[in-house]
């Protein structure tokens, strides 16, 4: 867009940790942008109010019995109001410049390819959908015009550390991990463990999802899978360093001996203005990084006795073709069954590597012929149901 134009956008789960920080961020900033459209899965009150600030032209709820509500909260505000899966994937095509895509989960697929094949600029938050079907995802945004820019904090990281023409001479992305709320915890203290101790993250403030991935740790094994298709690095040259101040995002590795690294205080208004103005940088009232006052930033090495999901998605993207869509699938059932009260702890990664056992037993993980896309929703699907399956049989 040329300057002093404001920016067309739209933000897809506006209503959630990222969404917030999204809309905060351009309040912070103070940047002209005009949003088309805000989308939420069932929290009406909070898009109401959104709405009624930002003035879409649109905003669309994802649970169809909301939308009465949805309507009567916005009538005489000028916003349309609409609902369902197929009016959020409409409301991520309206034509917007930069698209937030920021639903949790497998959910945002559709809307994320629907706003990639007009040739937005994807604001990626939502690593699922990479994890689910990443290949074929950059592959619709490359050949469309537009391009993908990671939020995840150590993606955005890598992404601004990244010399393009040294692409050759990368020997290692290295992404940190805070190592969640159990990192000290034992084993028999983990089993016990509740959703109410699995959300509180100590450095980040999150939707419930990630958070109970970030305390199986999980959540760097997606990063693992969603490194590697973003960045086009095989699973050998992606570590993992656990680093619980959460102050350096992630790091490369070049072949001369030197490692560039990001750093920041932990707020992901700063990965998404990034992604918002790259190549430029916006000016916003950023807390500024006191180095002094952290004194030091400690490091160690991941326990794979305790986090094994790292070790299952390193096993998942090293399979490749469907593993790493089923692996996900497994992990969204098994976290909503803890959530739940239904599993323990750390059922939730036996019951996702008892899934890709299955699956892989069944040969249902084999490379993808045809179209990769539905073959990525086609095995989502069968995961699901086998997990829920093997959920059944660890229940508590
Ligand atoms: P959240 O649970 O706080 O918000 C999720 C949003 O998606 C909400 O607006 C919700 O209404 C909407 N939603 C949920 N289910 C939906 C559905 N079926 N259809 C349409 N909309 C639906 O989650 P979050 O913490 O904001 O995370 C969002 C995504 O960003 C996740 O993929 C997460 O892994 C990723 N992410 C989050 C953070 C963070 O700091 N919160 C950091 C890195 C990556
Ligand atoms: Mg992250």
């Amino acid at each position: 867009p040329r300057p002093g134009v404001a920016r067309k956008v739209v933000v897809l789960g506006s209503t959630g940790s990222i969404g917030v920080s999204t809309l905060d961020l351009f309040e912070q900033a103070d940047v002209g942008v005009e949003i088309l459209a805000l989308t939420a899965g069932r929290n009406v009150e909070k898009l109401a109010q959104q709405a009624l600030r930002w003035k879409p032209q649109v905003a669309v709820i994802d649970d169809e019995t909301c939308l009465p509500e949805l309507r009567e909260r916005l009538a005489g505000s000028g916003v349309r109001a609409a609902a369902g899966a197929a009016a959020v994937s409409e409301a991520a095509a309206m034509g917007a410049d930069w698209v937030m895509s920021a639903i949790v989960g497998a959910a945002g697929l559709a809307p994320t390819l629907a706003a990639a094949r007009t040739g937005a600029v994807i604001a990626l938050a939502n690593k699922e959908s990479l994890v689910c079907a990443g290949p074929a995802l950059l592959a619709i945004a490359r050949e469309a015009g537009g391009s993908v820019i990671p939020v995840d904090s150590e993606h955005s990281a890598i992404f601004q550390v990244l010399q393009r023409d040294c692409i050759d001479q990368v020997s290692r992305l290295i992404l940190t991990a805070s190592g969640g709320p159990f990192r000290t915890w034992d084993k028999a203290a983990m089993a016990k463990a509740t959703p109410e101790e699995a959300v509180a993250h100590p450095n980040w403030s999150m939707g419930a999802k990630i958070s109970v991935d970030s305390a199986t740790m999980m959540n760097k094994g997606l990063e693992m899978i969603e490194a590697s298709y973003l960045f086009d690095t095989p699973q050998e040259r992606i570590d993992v360093v656990i680093h619980p101040q959460s102050v350096i995002h992630s790091l490369v590795e070049y072949a001369d001996g030197s490692t560039l690294a990001q750093l920041g205080p932990p707020d992901m208004r700063s990965p998404i203005s990034c992604a918002f103005s790259w190549p430029q940088r916006l000016s916003w009232p950023a807390k500024p990084l006191d180095l002094a006052a952290y004194g030091q930033l400690t490091f160690e090495a991941p326990d794979l006795d305790r986090f094994p999901s790292i070790a299952i998605a390193r096993e998942a993207l090293r399979l490749g073709g469907g593993a790493p869509a089923a692996m996900n699938a497994a992990n969204e059932v098994a976290v909503a069954a803890f959530l739940d009260r239904q599993i323990g702890f750390l059922d939730i990664a036996r019951a996702v590597a008892g899934t890709l056992e299955r699956m892989n037993g069944l040969g249902e993980l084999a490379d993808s012929v045809g179209d990769a896309l539905d073959s990525a929703m086609m095995t989502d699907a069968s995961a699901r149901r086998i997990a829920a399956e093997v959920v059944g049989q660890n229940r508590i």
